[in-house]
């Protein structure tokens, strides 16, 4: 597998602030927070996504960011999270090894996304979500 600045970081080659580790993934602070406090769950392996990503290895990583957000919440009394991953380039991913961030938000700290949001023309939310059924 290919290597990446978080295998870097797992390895110890790259420096950073360590918060956790299992035999699945790791965290660490995130070097450019959005938010102070802006943690990082990664992957143990660079899996590039969450396609690639064993489903045992996103539920403990998952598992972790819960235990992140607890965290964050007594520690800094944020007033909540957001929890998200960037799933391949198009969708802004920088490094191309699973990771999930864990930002903590505060009432009224001024942080926004810059989505705009689309509109579906006139029966086509129906259309589209007969194609887009799970199972
Ligand atoms: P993404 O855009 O979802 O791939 O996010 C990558 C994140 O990794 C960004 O928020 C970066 O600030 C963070 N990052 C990159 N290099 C480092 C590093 N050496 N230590 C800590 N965080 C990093």
């Amino acid at each position: 597998m290919q290597e990446t600045v978080f295998t870097k970081i797992r390895d110890g080659v790259i420096p950073s602030v360590k918060l956790y580790e299992d035999d699945k993934c790791f965290v660490i602070m995130d070097i450019n927070p959005i938010v102070k406090g802006h943690s990082l769950v990664i992957a143990k392996e660079p899996y590039k996504n969450m396609g690639e990503c064993p489903e045992d290895v996103l539920f403990d990583m998952m598992k972790v960011a819960r235990m992140m957000d607890k965290k964050l919440r007594e520690v800094l009394c944020c007033d909540g999270t957001n929890v998200l991953i960037n799933n391949d380039p198009a969708s802004g991913q920088e490094v191309p090894h699973i990771h999930i961030h864990v930002i903590p938000r505060f009432k009224d700290d001024g942080r926004k996304f810059g989505f705009t949001h689309d509109k579906y023309e006139e029966g086509e939310m129906i259309s589209l979500g007969s194609r887009l059924r799970l199972g």
